[in-house]
Formats: structure tokens, sequence, C-alpha cells
């Protein structure tokens, strides 16, 4: 039999607006921080209205804050002998606590606190009672309240009694710590649903818009990364779930547009030639390793315990203390360790640091990925290897062009811009807006007689500034032109890139 255990999820009300001042600054101070710093930070919250109470939404300082304000809570609760808590696999240990934790750090897990997310493990209704108990003075002190109807209890094993408060119960899954989570650890199919449909609805709002190829990625990235990362740096996430974000993100980078552009190109860096399109699975995948190397580094965490029954074996050779006995151990599964260990793996064999980059975390495992695994270099550095040595698309970046000016231009150096030879059907569909030749983009570039001004005039100017130089009407000359840059002020190059940009922009 299971022994009886409950995650009780506890809804605070307005829990930022709420915080008392006073209380808040004698935390401030209790905590050692000093006068000046005290008096700054209430300067800062409370401008020309003397506020109450509350700390500032959207001021980088109150996250902070708020968790100080908190931690009498956590530690009034970690501290109480009449809460048990749970112990960790293997945290009866020494040798183990000792490899995992600071010195003198207890093992017992009873209250897990994310921003205003307070959970605590309950195994009986004593437990309940006294830590909503603690909840009560908290909130005497510090002006907080509980929404006891709103507060959820997960019932992960049989239950022996009900709670004696106002609660909502869930059997099957909860939301934990902000991620919706099951008994087995997997996010319930209808919230996965709901992710994607949410995902799809905001990015909906934005199809409407007559966006470029740039400012598309960027909406994707704050759309789709900011909405995943968190729930999928928590939990697994199925690979038909990958597919369908990847295909979302890859049908709207297009939208109307036929798609001309591999997209093992676009996932790279723009300064390389790619959009930054983000790359789902290897986006999953780099948090995996972060997780990783979070186990194999110094960091004290008590998620350690339960990750090592599953991580130890595999990385044992990066660090054999990992390795206990003392902890029983499975080397097979598709769960969020079994998944960490293995990219983790993947990652330290192939000769990558084992310690996390230091600003940020993910993004330089994520691009080192990218790059490994991906990045396809785009078409026209492999047709013209000098615009690689030149860097052409860091000087295109440079030039500042308008967004749109910039696709057309991005689009051209990657041979991704559809001329009507590619798709008209008939010798009459195909025919050149301004001529009755066949629309290649050979053509435009090269033969048709609409242009030749335009392109005269380019020719002229590159050969007057520049000199010695002779540059033909043709096909890489309309590239060649902006990778001059050594000998063009940026000025000049830019009007010529959005003349010519709009020109073809316009066709
Ligand atoms: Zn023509």
């Amino acid at each position: 039999m299971r022994l009886p255990v409950a995650l009780i999820n506890w809804d605070q009300e307005k829990a930022f607006d709420r915080v008392n001042h006073k209380y808040l600054f004698e935390v401030l101070k209790v905590f050692g921080f000093g006068k000046n710093y005290i008096s700054w930070i209430n300067g800062l919250s409370t401008d020309d209205i003397p506020f109450e109470s509350g700390v500032r939404q959207g001021c980088s300082l109150s996250g902070g804050i708020y968790v100080l304000a908190l931690e009498p809570l956590l530690h009034r609760i970690r501290m109480n002998p009449k809460i048990p808590g749970l112990m960790p696999p293997g945290g009866q240990y020494k040798s183990l606590c000792d490899k995992i934790l600071l010195p003198n750090e207890d093992p017992i897990i009873k209250a897990i606190g994310y921003a205003d997310d307070v959970t605590t493990v309950a195994f009986e209704i004593q437990d309940e009672h006294e830590t909503l108990h603690m909840f009560h003075l908290y909130n005497r002190a510090s002006g907080g309240k509980i929404n006891v109807d709103k507060t959820e209890l997960f019932w992960i094993s049989n239950w022996l009694d009900p709670p004696h408060f106002q609660a909502r119960i869930n059997r099957d899954w909860c939301i934990f710590l902000g991620v919706p989570l099951d008994n087995n650890d997997r996010i319930p199919d209808n919230e996965l649903i709901k992710l994607v449909t949410s995902i799809k609805q905001y990015i909906g709002m934005w199809y409407s818009m007559n966006l470029s190829l740039c400012e598309r990625s960027t909406v994707l990235k704050v759309f789709v990364s900011s909405r995943t990362v968190y729930t999928f740096s928590l939990t697994t996430c199925p690979n038909r779930i990958i597919t369908e974000l990847q295909k979302i993100c890859n049908k709207f980078l297009w939208s109307s547009l036929r798609r001309t552009i591999n997209i093992n190109t676009l996932v790279g860096k723009r300064i390389d030639g790619g959009l930054a399109l983000p790359h789902v699975k290897t986006m999953i995948e780099s948090y995996r390793i972060c997780f990783g190397l979070r186990l194999l580094s110094g960091v004290s965490v008590k998620w350690k315990f339960f990750a090592l029954q599953s991580m130890a074996f595999k990385l044992r050779i990066y660090d054999p203390s990992l390795w206990s006995n003392l902890i029983p151990h499975n080397n097979v599964g598709d769960t969020l360790f079994h998944e960490s260990a293995e990219a983790t793996r993947k990652w330290l064999a192939n000769g990558k640091p084992m310690a996390l980059p230091v600003r940020g975390r993910d993004p330089s495992i994520y691009w080192h990925l990218i790059y490994d695994n991906s990045f396809q270099l785009p078409i026209s550095y492999l047709k013209m290897p000098v615009l690689l040595t030149h860097r052409f698309y860091k000087f295109l970046i440079k030039l500042n062009l308008p967004t749109r000016v910039f696709d057309v231009w991005y689009r051209l150096a990657n041979y991704g811009l559809i001329t009507r030879s590619l798709w008209g059907k008939t010798p009459i569909d195909k025919r050149c807006v301004f001529c009755k030749a066949e629309e290649s983009r050979t053509h435009l570039w090269t033969k048709c007689p609409f242009f030749e001004p335009v392109c005269v005039s380019l020719l002229n100017y590159v050969c007057t500034t520049v000199g010695d130089i002779n540059v033909q009407r043709n096909e890489q000359t309309i590239i060649y032109l902006l990778n001059i840059d050594g000998r063009l002020t940026p000025p000049h190059l830019m009007n010529l890139a959005r003349l010519f940009g709009v020109y073809i922009h316009v066709v």
C-alpha cells in the first residue's frame, strides 16, 4: 500500500498587493539589510503617495522583495516539529546529505515556494491543520490572506480523511508551482491541448498584420518560447506536441509566402544568415542538459535526491560520488530525469563544457546544439564562398535597413525570392510584368529593360566611388554590391540597398 500523501497548493489572495510595509521593513531589518538600503526601497515603493501595502508590480526588485517577505512563513513551517514533511529517498543517509546539501541543511521537504505559489506536503489532517495555523500567523503579521476555497489539495495516493476546511480536491492532476502535473509526472493531455491552443490564439492575432520575416520570427520567440520555457523545463513534452509547435512556428513564419528557405538555415542566428526561428526540439533538449549540469554542479537543491535515482547511473562517470548504493536506481524510462540524463550524457560525451554558461543558462547550450546538429549555411555562402569571408549577413544587418527591405535582400541572398517563372503555370503566367520575357530571377537582375536604369545607376555609382573596378550587371553583382563595405560608407550603401529592396518588393 502506498503511504497517504497530498500536496497542498495554497492560494494567496493578491499576494503582492497585500504585503504590509511595516512588516516588510521589519523582515528586511531581520535579514540584515542596512538602513540606507531599506529607506531606498521605501522611496521606490512609495513615490508621492504613501502606500501602506503592496510590492510594486513590474518593478524588477519586487519579486526578490516578495520572496524575502514570504521567507518567515516558510521558515516557520520548516521549523515546526508538528509538520513532519517528506523525507526524500536517501535523505536518511548522512553521506548522501553531505554530498547534496549544505552542512547542517535538513533534507526534509515541508514547503516549496515559487513567487506567490506555496506548496506544502501533508500526510494527515494534523499536518494540514498546523500548516493552516502557520498561514494564519503569517497573515496576521503581513496582511496576507488565504483563499481556502481556491486552495487545492492533490491526493497523490489514498487519503484518509477529507480536509477540515473548504478546498478543492484533485485526484488525477494538479497545478504544481504553475505547472499542471498528473500522478505520473506528466502534463495531462487536456492541459497540453490548452497550451497549444493558447499559443495558436496568441500567434493568430498577429497573422492579419503584414509583418516581415524577421518580425514574425520575433513574434514566435515571444509567444512560443516564453510560454513553453518554464513548463517544459520542468516536465516532459510528448514528441507530437514538439512537432505540432514546430509546425505552428514554420507555418506562421511563412504565412502566405511560399516556403523557399531551408528550415535548417532559418534556425541559425541572424548574423549567420538565419532568422533565429525557434527550433522546439533543440530548445527542449537544451533545458534537459541544463538540468543535468545542475545535478553535476555543487548547487544544493533537494530535488537531487529524486533525480539521482534515474540520473546517477548514466552520469556516474562524470561524478562517481553521485553513484550510491544507498538509493535505489532505475536506468530506463521516459521521464524528465531520464531524458535529462541522456541529453546531458550526450552533451558531455561530445566534449562540451561541464559547467553552465555564466550568464543566462540555456541560450548558449541551445546555440551550441543548433550549430552542431541543425544549422546549414545559407545557399549564397555555399555558392559564393567569398560572401562567407566577408560575413555578408552581418553586414546586411549593420545596414539597418527597413525590415521589409531587409526581407527582400534576405530572401534574395538565400535564393528564396519567388519569381513568376517559378509559380506560373502557363507561359503567360510566367511573363515578366514589365516586358514579354519569362520573369526569372536572372531576368530581373540582368536582363529586364525595366530595371536597366536602376542597375546602371547602381553600377555607375559603385564604379565611380570605388574606382578601378569593373562590375557587370549580373546576378552575383547584386549581392556583391552590398559586400564592398570596406570602401563604401554605409549611408550610401544603405540608400542603394533600400532603393533596390523597395523596387523588388513592389514587384
Ligand atoms: Zn522584364
